[in-house]
Formats: C-alpha cells, structure tokens, sequence
C-alpha cells in the first residue's frame, strides 16, 4: 500500500491518495481537482472511492466535480451530510462503526465525533487518517458549531488504544507536519494524555 500526501490549498489541508497496484482511494480531496486529477493520470490510477474524515468546507469543498468525472459517491458520515453543503447525489451516507470494501482496500471506519458530529478516522491497514480529530501533538478543534469537547475526550481516548505503531496521518499540516503514531502521541500529546489520565470519568 502507497499512500501520497498531497498538500492543498489555503489552509494546509491534507489530501491522501492511498494505492495498491493500480486502484486508488482519495481521502478528503477538497482542493485543486486538476491536480488531482493530473496525479491520477500519470500515476496511471484508477480511483475506485473517496472517502471524506467530516464535512467542513475545507475538506471537501471542489470535490463534486471529482465524484461526478469519476461517477463516485463519496462516503461520509450521516451527521455531517448537511454540513458538507454537496448534493445528495454525489454522497454515500453511512452510520457508525464499519468496514467498507473497495477493491483491495478495506477501510476501517472509527467514529471519532467531538470535532464535528460526524467526524470519523479511517484505519487501512496499519495508517490511521484522523482528519480533525487528532494533528501530531494537538487535536481539532471543538468550539465549532456541531463540536462536542466531551465526545473529542473519548474518541482521543479510544484512539490510544489502537496499537502503539499504527500511523497516524492528520488533516492538516499545522507546523509543517501531518504524520506521526500513536504510541508517540500517547506519549507526547497533552490531549491524548489528559483523555488516558482522565479514563475512567470519561468512560
Ligand atoms: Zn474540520
């Protein structure tokens, strides 16, 4: 498995292409279709899903005109369906913990809410794409319109308890980096460790 960081747009988001041989998956494409577009092509891969961390503008924002050249509907959370501001149409609506096949991939939805309501991390294989939940050494943020801080304290907590080398890739990349693991978050973050600290009334 292959996975490209593609950085795009105003705010540093993190966009994931994650191969295997020819089929791809895209992970929050919100910026920049042509180039997108342009890397798919000259890699020579066939896009068989996208699949969307939550629905801020940030992470989704041009990518109708992707899902539609593609004639994909992206997977995202039911919660976030309205925020995401697309039509219906291009959307692939799902409710809690699951996995979905594509291809090759089998991805591992873990609903993480506390950043927005219908905010989710994918596990494929060994890489865990946190969106907005969980950036190396911080978390998102939860003073948003749908955030919750209590939901955020018990997603950061089950996300400590996946395994120490699991890779972690952020939705942005605040400070220059987007990637860590979890066995150094739960070292380092004072969110993780405050959430690990505080288990047993978080639970
Ligand atoms: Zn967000």
């Amino acid at each position: 498995m292959n996975i490209d960081v593609l950085e795009l747009g105003p705010m540093a988001n993190c966009t994931y292409l994650v191969s295997q041989g020819q089929d791809a998956l895209l992970i929050d494409p919100a910026w920049d279709m042509n180039y997108i577009e342009h890397t798919l092509k000259t890699k020579g891969l066939h896009l068989l899903a996208v699949f969307f961390t939550h629905g801020h503008f940030d992470h989704v924002k041009e990518s109708e005109q992707l899902l539609r050249a593609h004639g994909l509907k992206a997977y995202i959370e039911q919660n976030d369906v309205l925020l995401s501001g697309l039509p219906e149409e291009v959307l692939q609506p799902y409710s809690g913990a699951q996995d979905i096949k594509a291809g090759p991939f089998s991805v591992h939805i873990i609903p993480t809410p506390g950043h927005t309501a219908g905010g989710v991390c994918l596990q494929i294989g060994d890489a865990l794409f946190t969106g907005d939940t969980l950036f190396p050494g911080a978390c998102g943020r939860v003073d948003l319109p749908s955030s919750d801080p209590r939901a955020m304290r018990k997603s950061l907590l089950i996300l400590s308890k996946l395994p120490p080398d699991t890779r972690v890739f952020a939705g942005h990349s605040y400070g220059g980096k987007c990637s860590s693991n979890i066995g150094y978050e739960r070292v380092t973050n004072p969110f993780m460790r405050s959430a690990i600290k505080d288990e047993k009334v978080i639970s």
